[in-house]
């Protein structure tokens, strides 16, 4: 007999972590991606290194620069953050003929197993 099951996927940091994938000299830093600390930005993702400054995803960026004077800020690139969620899905797709995306970096998969 099969067994369903819903599987859950979300990335953690992936912006954050696609901005260090395509910047080497943003590798093992303190990063988010989000709004300037001067115009009122938010942080929409921290890298690992950033989160251990206490910086976490939805914090006013003026708060995140507080905690770590030497972030680096980097604006979203979604149409890359999209193009890439397009090809995980791709592979999501060899496990569940059910995905089901929620944001670019969390899905629901239907799987089936034995
Ligand atoms: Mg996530």
């Amino acid at each position: 007999m099969q067994t369903r099951k819903i599987v859950h996927v979300d990335m953690d940091a992936f912006y954050a972590s696609v901005e260090q994938r395509d910047n080497p000299s943003y590798r093992g830093k303190p990063l988010v991606v989000g709004g300037s600390p001067n115009q009122r930005g938010v942080v929409a993702a921290a890298s690992y290194e950033a989160r251990k400054f206490g910086i976490h995803s939805a914090m006013p960026s003026v708060t995140a620069i507080a905690k770590c004077p030497g972030l680096i800020f980097v604006r979203p690139r979604f149409d890359v953050y999209r193009e890439i969620s397009t090809s995980i899905h791709t592979i999501f797709k060899r496990y569940s003929d059910l995905v089901e995306g929620v944001a670019l970096d969390e899905a629901y998969l239907d799987y089936y197993s034995a």
